[in-house]
């Protein structure tokens, strides 16, 4: 297997043999986005995301930049239309504005539709015009609060100047930027509103998450939990709110705010199941493809990978697989003290 070289240009991979260029699971959902997380390091550690003391992956076990040039081009082969690239913080993985210029040509090329990322802003000043220039046109930024303290409080480790600073670069490059909320009890719900004029006023969209019993972490997911059903009847107490049928191929709804003229979007696995209308898979740094961000079964892409230069056996072991993929998942968080619904975590399996 040849090793990339830094700064290298990725275009050779293998050839695959043709087959359909369709994955189509047994609900008949076509899987057309796939969500790739690039590394399980981070350079912030949220309290929802990730224990303090983290103890990360050996480098040997990551997918090399070349492995997921390799694998984001089978899956475009198959139908593939939209990319996510996350992580952890995929911006801290070395070298990666390597893999988003080699993905690029399928942009060039019409197969794909689209590449964006979901970054917590840190790196953003440093490479949202290389971004740009790559064809990356729109951007996820998480971001739970615009308070000093309590940003540092959230994420442990990070500066929300330095994110700040992230946005107004990306947004003079010219992208597209969706600001994400973890909805917190007792930590941001009263700031909600505040963030919502804030991304409007400065033409971006919000969305709002519910937080997910994803992996452990040093506390209790019921202390944290804050269904978006409450929050969005407390909003329309001050706001007019319009369902709109915008879509992102990513599973939020969206209102229109009358007061703000911008758009809100809550993303809720646990008050409503967005299941019927998944089209996406996920693939872990490590080659893991799971069929549900809520479910163990999964596939392992990097085997075939290493064992084959030819890309026929990969192409099979993602056909197998979404031949598996359940028709959805069953989170709950309501026991106080219970273990995660899911004990990988979200920077793990990417967001
Ligand atoms: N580091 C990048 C970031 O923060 O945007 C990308 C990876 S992060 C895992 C992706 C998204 O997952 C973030 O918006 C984060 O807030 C969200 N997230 C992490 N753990 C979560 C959890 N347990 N429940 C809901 N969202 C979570
Ligand atoms: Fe890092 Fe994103 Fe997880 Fe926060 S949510 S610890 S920024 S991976």
């Amino acid at each position: 297997m040849s090793v990339l070289k830094v700064g290298e240009d990725l275009k050779s991979t293998p050839k695959t043999t043709p087959s359909t260029p369709s994955l189509i699971d047994p609900f008949n959902r076509h899987v057309t986005y796939v969500r790739i997380s690039v590394t399980d390091r981070c350079d912030f550690r949220c309290v929802y995301c990730m224990a303090e003391n983290m103890s990360f992956l050996p480098k040997k076990e990551l997918l090399s930049l070349e492995e997921l040039d390799r694998l984001c081009s089978s899956f475009v082969e198959l139908g593939v239309k939209k990319l996510r690239i996350t992580g952890g913080e995929p911006l801290v993985r070395k070298n990666i504005l390597t893999l988003f210029k080699s993905l690029s040509r399928h942009l060039d090329s019409g197969a794909l539709e689209e590449i964006t990322v979901t970054t917590n802003g840190s790196q953003l000043a440093k490479y949202a015009d290389e971004l740009y220039a790559t064809g990356v046109r729109r951007i996820n930024v998480s971001l739970d609060t615009l308070d000093n303290d309590k940003f540092q409080a959230i994420t442990r480790w990070g500066r929300l100047p330095q994110v700040l600073d992230g946005i107004k670069a990306a947004q003079k490059a010219g992208l597209k930027i969706k600001i994400n909320t973890v909805a917190l009890k007792n930590f941001n719900e009263d700031e909600i509103p505040k963030m919502m004029h804030w991304a409007h006023e400065n033409g971006m969209d919000y969305t709002l998450i519910e937080t997910m019993p994803l992996g452990d972490i040093d506390g209790d997911r019921t202390d944290q939990y804050l269904p978006l059903d409450q929050v969005k009847q407390s909003l329309e107490q001050s706001y007019t709110l319009t369902p709109n049928s915008f879509k992102t191929g990513g599973p939020a709804r969206y209102v229109d705010v009358k007061e703000t003229g911008g758009q809100l979007g809550f993303i809720t696995p646990l008050t409503h199941n967005f299941c019927e209308s998944c089209n996406r898979v996920r693939v872990t740094c490590t080659g893991e493809m799971f069929m549900c961000l809520g479910q163990e079964d999964n596939a392992d892409l990097r085997t075939p990978m290493r064992q084959s230069e030819c890309n026929e056996p990969l192409i099979q072991t993602i056909r197998e697989a979404i031949d598996r993929k359940p028709k959805g998942h069953d989170f709950i968080i309501e026991r106080k003290g219970a273990a995660p619904a899911v004990p990988r975590h979200m920077s793990m399996t990417g967001g």
